[in-house]
């Protein structure tokens, strides 16, 4: 294991992201605009903008009058620098899409798929992705030579196959050199928990703050940690997954075998069966779908499907609490679609929980918020594809990235 040391080459490195965030955000800035924004100094700024003008990442618009002094250089990111592309596999629905990306990650084009035969294989899967990627980059009219990256969003570790869920992560792992060959791309893999911190920094809330919590809801549960403008990922990238955190001792059984998880509790299937607890035998609980449980859960206008919201929101206030003490963040979102049909409705009891339980002055300046992306997963994807092309050309370290 590769010692994991911050140095110089890091610390210019987090700048020029620093520096291409703020200019993505603005839209159109100047130097000394961008130094007041990111509070570096505007000796650093122009030497990172230089390294961006030279790749071709950002360009000058020309002269820009100031309300005082001369007039200076704008500067915009060059969304026609090249393109960038998310690709998304859901195994259990045998669902694939792609969403192709401008160099400002604005969004071009969607293609999706799903698989009559399954997603049982790795060659399926391959396959799969090859002819979603295709079909998107043929309705963005783009070029594969355009193309500067592809982020594929795979759940579980990042560096070796995992346990659950099993059948995607395994084949794309055991087979990534032969999907690489395939697609002729470069190709980065990153697990949804980062990517979804990833979009926070570079479109949401990561605009305006710097330590950040990104919380995903959905069939599984964990966090994204953005600590001083940095994602954590841990020795072996293993950092976030608070969702196997312990919530009750020797509580339910987890999907990870393990019992009283956070996400036998917040979990889909966990919010599933705190209904049975509160009413056996309720027909909601036999909803099929996962999604159209939370669905009908939220539209169901019966006492008990109100009670067992309340109860997943205390829950989830006193899960965050943990969160809120280890970390101290400025900011915690919450996406998936457990946040998305859920979330308003839970936010007062979590905001008052994790106010009232938090240690000291932890929760003091804390907001709890619902992502105001609409699709965090592949933003933050296709935002890790330009990252890693940003490393390809010398300007990011390796620290900030995926380790493949
Ligand atoms: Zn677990």
């Amino acid at each position: 294991m590769a010692v994991n040391r911050r140095t110089s080459r890091d610390i210019r490195s987090e700048s020029r992201l620093t520096v291409m965030r703020a200019l993505l955000a603005a839209g159109e800035s100047t130097r000394n605009r961008l130094a007041e924004d990111t509070g570096l100094s505007i000796g650093t700024v122009s030497t990172v903008v230089s390294d961006l003008l030279k790749h071709g990442i950002i360009t000058e618009t020309g002269q820009v009058g100031g309300s005082i002094g001369r007039p200076t250089t704008g500067l915009r990111p060059n969304a026609d620098r090249g393109r960038v592309v998310g690709v998304y596999v859901d195994v259990e629905e045998a669902y694939l899409a792609a969403k192709v990306y401008d160099a400002e990650l604005g969004e071009l084009a969607l293609a999706e798929a799903t698989i009559d035969e399954g997603l049982d294989d790795a060659d399926t899967v391959i396959h799969g992705i090859e002819r979603v990627l295709g079909a998107a980059l043929e309705r963005a009219r783009a070029n594969r030579d355009d193309v500067l990256g592809v982020g594929i969003l795979l759940p579980g570790g990042t560096r070796r196959p995992v346990k659950v869920p099993v059948a995607a992560p395994n084949a794309i792992w055991l087979h990534l050199d032969r999907l690489r060959d395939r697609l002729g791309l470069p190709v980065v893999v990153e697990n949804p928990l980062k990517a979804k911190a990833t979009a926070e920094l570079w479109l949401g809330a990561g605009r305006r703050r710097t330590n950040i919590v990104t919380v995903t809801l959905g069939i599984g549960v964990g966090a994204g940690i953005v600590q001083d403008g940095v994602l954590t990922r841990g020795s072996s990238d293993s950092a976030g997954e608070w969702g196997h955190t312990l919530f009750t001792f020797d509580g339910r059984l987890c999907r990870c075998g393990r019992r009283g998880c956070v996400e036998a509790y917040l979990g889909a299937d966990g919010i599933r069966q705190t209904l049975a607890e509160i009413a056996p035998g309720h027909p909601l609980a036999a909803e099929p779908g996962r999604r159209r449980f939370l669905e009908a859960l939220a539209e169901s206008p019966g006492r008990e499907a109100a009670d067992t919201v309340e109860r997943t929101a205390h829950y989830l206030g006193a899960a965050l609490t943990d969160l809120v003490a280890l970390v101290n963040p400025e900011v915690i979102t919450l996406s998936g679609w457990t946040a998305r049909f859920l979330g308003e409705r839970m936010l007062p009891i979590v905001r008052r929980r994790v106010a009232e339980e938090s240690p000291g002055d932890a929760a003091a300046d804390l907001a709890i918020e619902i992502s105001s992306l609409s699709d965090p997963g592949m933003t933050g994807i296709a935002a890790v594809a330009l990252e890693r092309f940003m490393r390809d050309v010398g300007l990011v370290t390796t620290r900030m990235l995926p380790a493949i």
